[in-house]
């Protein structure tokens, strides 16, 4: 090992490095699975940004007491960066007069059929350029990364037609070069039924299948293929038909399922070992079982409730069961215009009555698990990508006691 590229972070008031929580892989969690250091010190390799060593300040080895590169880390709590695994952060246009409908007491539908809703957003992110589109979501990425956040998933599905899908996710591959957070592709070219297609939503799909999942495998734009099952939407028949095709592409599987109504998206999640299945809000018992008996995670959204005053999803059943939970802010620009992740936690905390080791672990641990990259960052430990959220406070609870603010 080259000494002179490591760094001795000496002095951290309080490490929660969630050790117990990788070793039960995100599973019944409790607050001593946190794994919470006092007084701790952390070396780093900075050559590769990868951690070699945590522990206590006081139990150092020996061999690390030489490190030049020190610093005094006293009064800081750190915590793994966070992961935010369910954006749909490129989009163009406003939505707020939706929000205003919906306090009217307009309801989904009805301001659908005014010209609101996800065609507005479509219509909009269609028109604008690619420039535009960038410059906008990297100012959203630099306001999740203010609030702790290290990586970030990124979902196409504002533009529906084969050109603007690509335009979305080429902007994703863009956003790469400009920003220091780690970005997560996905494709959800089916995220509604496009215009062109209304009535005709088999023959989207087969388009789908046939022609856009080949294109954009071939261009190494997607790590993840994402479709929403709900009624008015697509079925489980048809959503099972598309992820079989990009799964064939090598594409990882996530799925939208359960937000108003209770289809077997889930039970297809769980079948085909979907990387997450996402939402939940109205998910069945039996559903939930088989969840919880699988290695799919379950995404909540607690932030797309408060906002739309809809039920939560019953987290507390979903982790009594065993189910490995996280938390999102589903960031778009019709359910929930929040980039503030420590929020969702406060949310989970105080309506799904999630604790607050359970709401950590959901968007840092089990958010990474999400995203299959839990070898690599969601804990602190030996080994694991140097990606620290470092926060001034006394202890790791004023993540979600500070009600949205991060020190
Ligand atoms: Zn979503």
């Amino acid at each position: 090992m080259n000494l002179d590229s490591l760094v001795l972070y000496n002095k951290i008031k309080q490490c929660v490095t969630l050790s117990g929580v990788a070793a039960k892989k995100g599973r019944l969690i409790t607050e001593q699975d946190l794994g919470v250091i006092e007084n701790a010190a952390v070396v780093a390799d900075a050559s590769l940004s990868q951690i070699v060593w945590v522990g206590k300040s006081s139990e150092l080895p020996q061999q690390f007491s030489t490190i030049v590169n020190e610093y005094n880390c006293e009064g800081e709590v750190w915590l793994p960066e966070l992961v935010e695994c369910h954006t749909h952060l490129v989009f163009a246009g406003d939505r707020s007069h939706d929000f205003a409908m919906r306090a009217g007491g307009k309801t989904y539908a009805q301001i659908a059929a005014e010209g609101g809703g996800i065609l507005t957003t479509l219509k909009h992110t269609r028109e604008a350029s690619f420039e535009d589109l960038v410059e906008n979501a990297e100012s959203e990425i630099n306001r999740f990364q203010a609030l702790g956040v290290g990586t970030i998933e990124i979902k196409s599905g504002y533009g529906l037609s084969l050109e603007s899908e690509l335009k979305i996710l080429k902007c994703i591959q863009a956003l790469q070069q400009r920003v220091t957070v780690q970005l997560v592709p996905t494709f959800l070219p089916a995220h509604a039924i496009p215009p062109e297609y209304k009535g005709r939503g088999e023959d989207y799909v087969r388009l789908i299948c046939e022609e856009w999942i080949p294109e954009v495998a071939k261009a190494k734009l997607a790590s993840y293929f994402d479709v929403f099952v709900e009624d008015g939407y697509f079925s489980v028949s048809q959503a099972e038909k598309l992820c079989l095709k990009a799964s064939e592409y090598g594409m990882g599987i996530k799925i939208h399922a359960d937000q108003f109504k209770s289809l077997g998206g889930t039970q297809l999640a769980v079948k085909l070992n979907a990387q997450s299945v996402d939402h939940l809000d109205n998910i069945s018992v039996e559903d939930i079982k088989a969840l919880s008996n699988s290695n799919t995670v379950a995404v909540l959204c607690p932030g797309a409730s408060l906002f739309t005053g809809t039920p939560y999803a019953p987290a507390r059943a979903l982790i009594d069961s065993g189910a490995r939970v996280a938390l999102t802010t589903d960031f778009n620009p019709g359910t929930c215009p929040s980039r503030n992740l420590p929020l969702m936690t406060t949310i989970a905390c105080t309506q799904m009555k999630m604790t607050v080791a359970e709401a950590i672990a959901g968007i840092t641990y089990n958010a990474a698990a999400a995203l299959g990259l839990e070898t690599q960052i969601g804990s602190i430990e030996p080994g694991k990508q140097f990606r620290i959220c470092q926060i001034k406070a006394d202890s790791y609870k004023a993540l979600p006691y500070c009600f949205g603010e991060l020190q």
